[in-house]
């Protein structure tokens, strides 16, 4: 299968993720299981937020915005409108915050503003 941009960058952060906790560990040899699960997991937190964003961006939004899906307003079923992208910050779970370009419509019968359909 044809690796796409958003994998290769998943790549690197792994590699990047299992170099940088192997470098830690070699100077850290005395950790306690607590500092060294902390350690990795502030690690895997910063590729997992990258995935959630990357996966994020290409669902449902990404037909929507390439013109191959009409969009309809979850409140009253009327036409979406295209406003243009716009930035949003969502948090996860996790507390990092990450930053997606969506696009935005508007409803042209009641006028409810949203982020993509699903
Ligand atoms: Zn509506």
């Amino acid at each position: 299968m044809k690796k796409g941009k958003a994998e290769e960058e998943w790549e690197k952060l792994s590699e990047e993720v299992i170099a940088g906790t192997s470098a830690w560990r070699e100077k850290h040899p005395k950790a306690t299981m607590r500092e060294i699960e902390e350690e990795i997991d502030k690690r895997l937190s910063v590729m997992r937020a990258r995935m959630i964003a990357d996966t994020a961006m290409k669902s449902g939004s990404a037909e929507w915005e390439a013109g191959e899906k009409e969009a309809v307003c979850p409140e009253c079923g009327g036409e979406l409108l295209k406003k243009g992208k716009k930035k949003r910050k969502l948090e996860t779970r996790e507390g990092q915050e990450i930053e997606l370009e969506r696009e935005y419509g508007i409803c042209l019968r009641c006028g409810h503003g949203i982020f993509p359909p699903r």
